[in-house]
C-alpha cells in the first residue's frame, strides 16, 4: 500500500526532527535516502493491521530516534530492516551498493535473526548462538532488533492467537533478558509487561486494577515520606527530583509467584527514587546520609552499586528505611546520568562515548560476555545448554567477592569456589582441589557471599568431576566442566572401542549395531559409548561377554548359505577362463564338476569318464579318486584348466563384518593397489549394519593371496576374510 506524498513528507520531517533532537550528529541525507528507499521497497506491502507496511519500519526508526536514541546509522537500518527479508527483489548487495558496508552488515544481521526465529524453536539454542554472533559483530544489530520487537509487541493485537503467543513467549524468554543485559531497563519493562499481558491477560488486568485502586493512598504516603527529605536536601543546596518509583506489573507478578504471597504483601513495600541533578557522585552519599538522619535505616539492606556497578553497568545506592507509620520504604539514590544509564543502558553509553576514552571499555563490556559465550559453546552438548545457562545467569542477582590480592570479582548469587576458580581462569578451575574462604578451608560446594575473600588451592592431579555439575552456577564453570567430562568420556570410549574391535576380529565375530545394542542393554548401559567406556575402564570382562557369541563351528561349516556362495563363485571361476584342456588340447567334451571335491581353477584336477554325465572333473587329491580300483583308474584322463594370463589363478574370498561408509571402495582400493592383483567381481550384501560379501580376484600364488587377505583384514569394519573353498570334503 502506498503512502500519499504529502503524508510521507510530514513523516520524514518528523523523523528528522526527532533525530536532530536526540542524536549526536545526524546525516539528514542518509536518513532521507533510507526513508525513500524503504517506502518504495514496501509500497506493495500491507501490515496485519491493514496499514501500509512502511508504517512499521518508520515506527521502529522513530523508536531509535526517541526512546532508545542511538545514531543515524541505526535509524537508517531501522528503515531498511525488513526489506531484504520481505522482498525478493532486494538483496544485501543492493543495500551495500546504496548504503555502504556498515549498514549492509547490520541489515544482514537483522535479516538473519528474523530467519532464525521464523522456524519452530527446535534448534533454539543454535539459533540463539547465531543471534549472539551477529550481535557481537555490531552492537547496533541488537539495538535495532529491540526497537523492532518493541513495535511488534505494541501492535501484536492484529496477529493470530498462535503467533501472538509464540512472539510473546520469545520476547519474555529471550529479548527481555537480553535487554536487561544491555542495561535497557525501560525497554525491558515494557517488553515484559506487553508479553505478560499477552500470556496471562487475567493476571495482568488483576494487578493493573489493584495498582490503580491503591494509587491515591500510595501517593499520599509518598508525599508524607518525601516532605522532610526534600526540606533537608534543600538545605544542602543539592538539586534533585524525588518520586514514588513505579514498579512494572510483571515484576510484581514474578515476586508474588516467587514468594508465594498475595499482591498486597508485595506491593505494600513502598519505593522512592531520588535523582540528583549533578555529576558529582559524592552528592549521592551526602543524600544517603541525609535520609539516614531523617529515618532509621534497616540494617543489611544497604547496597552500593555506585562503588561496584552491576554487570550491565547499572549504578545506584539502594537502601531501606523505616518511614512514617513504621512502613518500610526502599530508596534508590543516583545521579541523572546514572538514571539515564539505568533506563537506556548501552544507548546511553553510546551517546556519552564522544570525547570520553574510558567509555569504549564500557561499550566493550556489553559485548565481551557474548564473545565468551560463543567461544565456549563448541560442542553440541554445550550448545544445548546455552539458553538454560543464559537465563539462569541473567535473572540472578550478583555477589561481590575478592581475590587474596583484593581484586573484585562479580559472580551470580549462589556461586561456589569452583565458579570463582573458573572465573579467574579455566586452568585454575580444572585443577582446583580446595578453597579458603576468609582464610578458612571450606568444601568446594560452599556458597559464597558478598565480601568473602576467596583463595583457591590447586593441584596438578586434580580434575573436574561430575559432581561439580550439581553445584556450579556460572555459565563458564558449567561449560568448561561439561567440556572436560565429555572429552574424558570420548577418550575412554575410543580406547574401549578399539579393544572391543580387536577382540571380535580375533574371534572372527561380527556384530551389527543391533547386536551391540543387545550387549549394552543386557549390561544395563544406555548406549555403546558407555559400554566402550566400561571396557576401557576394565569394569567388564570382554571374554565373558563374548563367550556366548562364539559360533558353533560345525554349524557354520554346514551353513547352506556358504555352499551357495561357493557354488556361485565356482561356476563363475570355471567359466571365466575358457575351455578345459584335455590331454593338452582345448576340448568341447561334456564336462561336469564333481560335488564331492568341488574343484575350482587353481586346483590340480583330473577327469573321470562317466556313463551319461560325460567327464567328471575331480581334484587330483580327492578321496574318491585316491580310492579308485585299478580298473576304474583307467577311466582317468589328464585335464587342465585353461591357461590364464600371467599364470594367475582365480580365487574367491568371503568377507564379513560391520558396514561402514565407503567400505566397498576401500575394499576395491586395497586390492587393486596391490601389486598385480586383478578384481573380477565384488559383491557386497548389507543387512542392517552387517555386511557379507565375496570378492573374486586373480592372484599369482598362495603367498600373494595371503598378502591380499592380510590387507583386507586391516580394513575398518572387516572382521573375517576367508577363502571360498569346498567345505564338503
Ligand atoms: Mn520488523
Amino acid at each position: 500500500m502506498n503512502i500519499a506524498p504529502v503524508t510521507a513528507a510530514i513523516m520524514l520531517d518528523e523523523l528528522i526532527r526527532n533525530c536532530q533532537k536526540n542524536l549526536p550528529a545526524v546525516n539528514v541525507e542518509l536518513i532521507k535516502k533510507a526513508f525513500d528507499f524503504s517506502a518504495v521497497a514496501h509500497e506493495n506491502d500491507t501490515r496485519a493491521s491493514n496499514e501500509p507496511y512502511f508504517t512499521h519500519p518508520y515506527a521502529v526508526a522513530n523508536i531509535l530516534a526517541t526512546e532508545i536514541p542511538f545514531d543515524d546509522i541505526s535509524v537508517s537500518c531501522a528503515l531498511l530492516h525488513d526489506i531484504v527479508e520481505d522482498n525478493m527483489e532486494y538483496s544485501i548487495d543492493t543495500i551495500k551498493k546504496n548504503f555502504g558496508d556498515d549498514i549492509a552488515l547490520i541489515v544482514d544481521g537483522l535479516t538473519k535473526i528474523q530467519q532464525l526465529f521464523q522456524g519452530a524453536d527446535i534448534n533454539q539454542a543454535e539459533n540463539y548462538r547465531k543471534l549472539l554472533m551477529s550481535v557481537s559483530k555490531d552492537i547496533r544489530v541488537i539495538v535495532v532488533k529491540f526497537a523492532d520487537r518493541l513495535h511488534n509487541m505494541r501492535t501484536i493485537d492484529f496477529l493470530n492467537p498462535e503467533k501472538r503467543k509464540r512472539i510473546a513467549k520469545e520476547t519474555l524468554e529471550i529479548y527481555a533478558p537480553l535487554a536487561h543485559r544491555f542495561g535497557l531497563g525501560k525497554l525491558k519493562w515494557e517488553l515484559e509487561d506487553l508479553a505478560f499481558k499477552e500470556l496471562n491477560k487475567q493476571g495482568y488486568e488483576d494487578i493493573k486494577k489493584k495498582i490503580s485502586a491503591k494509587r491515591p493512598e500510595r501517593e499520599k504516603y509518598i508525599d508524607k515520606f518525601s516532605e522532610p527529605i526534600i526540606q533537608k536536601i534543600n538545605e544542602y543546596g543539592i538539586k534533585f527530583e524525588i518520586s514514588g518509583r513505579p514498579k512494572h506489573l510483571y515484576s510484581i507478578y514474578r515476586k508474588m509467584i516467587k514468594r508465594n504471597k498475595p499482591f498486597e504483601e508485595i506491593y505494600d513495600l513502598f519505593a522512592v527514587r531520588i535523582i540528583l541533578d549533578t555529576d558529582d557522585v559524592n552528592q549521592c552519599y551526602t543524600a544517603f546520609g541525609i535520609i539516614n538522619q531523617v529515618f532509621i535505616p534497616v540494617p543489611d539492606r544497604f547496597k552500593d552499586y555506585i562503588a561496584i556497578p552491576k554487570t550491565n553497568n547499572y549504578q545506584s545506592i539502594h537502601t531501606t528505611v523505616v518511614g512514617p507509620d513504621g512502613e518500610l520504604v526502599e530508596v534508590q539514590i543516583r545521579t541523572r546520568k546514572m538514571h539515564d544509564i539505568a533506563e537506556k543502558g548501552v544507548a546511553a553509553h553510546w551517546r556519552y562515548k564522544e570525547g570520553n576514552p574510558t567509555i569504549d571499555q564500557t561499550m566493550n563490556s556489553y559485548v565481551s560476555w557474548i564473545r565468551e559465550m560463543i567461544e565456549s559453546s563448541g560442542t553440541e552438548d554445550v550448545r544445548k545448554n546455552i539458553l538454560e545457562n543464559f537465563k539462569l545467569n541473567l535473572y540472578s542477582d550478583e555477589i561481590y567477592v575478592f581475590t587474596p590480592n583484593g581484586d573484585l570479582r562479580r559472580l551470580p548469587l549462589k556461586s561456589t569456589p569452583v565458579d570463582f576458580a573458573f572465573d579467574i581462569h579455566s586452568k585454575i578451575g580444572f585443577h582446583c582441589i580446595g578453597a579458603k574462604v576468609n582464610k578458612k578451608i571450606v568444601p568446594l560446594d560452599t556458597q559464597l557471599h558478598s565480601g568473602d575473600q576467596v583463595e583457591i588451592i590447586i593441584s596438578k592431579n586434580q580434575h573436574p568431576n561430575r559432581n561439580w555439575l550439581k553445584f556450579v552456577i556460572t555459565h563458564k564453570a558449567k561449560t568448561e566442566v561439561r567440556k572436560w567430562l565429555n572429552k574424558e568420556d570420548d577418550d575412554l570410549a575410543k580406547a574401549g572401542k578399539e579393544l572391543w574391535e580387536k577382540k571380535i576380529k580375533k574371534l572372527k565375530l561380527s556384530f551389527t549395531q543391533q547386536d551391540i545394542a543387545k550387549v549394552y542393554l543386557n549390561l544395563k548401559f544406555d548406549n555403546s559409548k558407555q559400554l566402550y567406556k566400561a571396557i576401557a575402564q576394565g569394569k567388564i570382562n570382554l571374554d565373558e561377554i563374548l563367550s556366548s557369541h562364539l559360533p558353533d563351528k560345525e554349524e557354520e561349516k554346514k551353513s547352506p548359505q556358504v555352499n551357495a556362495e561357493f557354488e556361485n563363485f565356482a561356476q563363475y571361476a570355471r567359466s571365466s577362463g575358457g575351455k578345459l584342456v584335455v590331454n593338452g588340447e582345448s576340448s568341447d567334451l561334456l564336462f561336469s564338476y564333481s560335488k564331492c571335491c568341488n574343484p575350482i581353477p587353481g586346483d590340480q584336477v583330473v577327469g573321470f569318464i562317466t556313463k551319461g554325465e560325460g567327464i567328471k572333473i575331480h581334484r587330483k587329491n580327492c578321496k574318491s579318486m585316491l580310492q579308485l580300483s585299478e580298473k576304474e583308474s583307467e577311466k582317468i584322463i589328464s585335464v587342465e584348466w585353461p591357461a590364464l594370463e600371467n599364470s594367475n589363478f582365480i580365487v574367491g574370498l568371503s568377507l564379513k563384518g560391520e558396514d561402514q561408509p565407503g567400505l566397498l571402495s576401500e575394499i576395491a582400493h586395497q586390492v587393486v593397489t596391490f601389486q598385480n592383483t586383478n578384481i573380477k567381481s565384488i559383491n557386497i550384501d548389507t543387512k542392517n549394519s552387517k555386511f557379507e560379501g565375496t570378492v573374486t580376484l586373480f592372484v599369482q600364488n598362495l603367498e600373494h593371496l595371503s598378502r591380499v587377505i592380510d590387507r583386507l583384514k586391516k580394513i575398518k569394519g572387516v572382521y573375517t576374510v576367508t577363502r571360498l573353498e569346498n567345505y564338503v570334503q
